[in-house]
């Protein structure tokens, strides 16, 4: 299911938008990235609009992949 997501065309889109809005630094390293994350992880009903990405590095991706806490502390404090 998530990887359907992910090949979903508003994600790609969306992705590059995050990703230049931010000068392509991870949100979580300030490293360089190249992916953009789910802050609402799509296996528990997040989207692939703009609201739901934040730009992220691939070893930040991976690591957070289960960190859904940590996200959703984003997600209150951002709202
Ligand atoms: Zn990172």
């Amino acid at each position: 299911m998530a990887k359907k997501a992910y090949n979903d065309p508003l994600y790609q889109k969306n992705r590059k938008i995050v990703l230049e809005a931010n000068a392509y630094t991870c949100h979580y390293c300030k490293g360089p990235a190249n992916e953009a994350d789910h802050i609402i992880p799509v296996s528990f009903g997040g989207g692939n609009e703009i609201d739901n990405l934040l730009p992220c590095c691939k070893s930040c991706n991976s690591t957070r992949k289960n960190k859904t806490r940590v996200r959703l502390k984003y997600w209150n404090r951002k709202y």
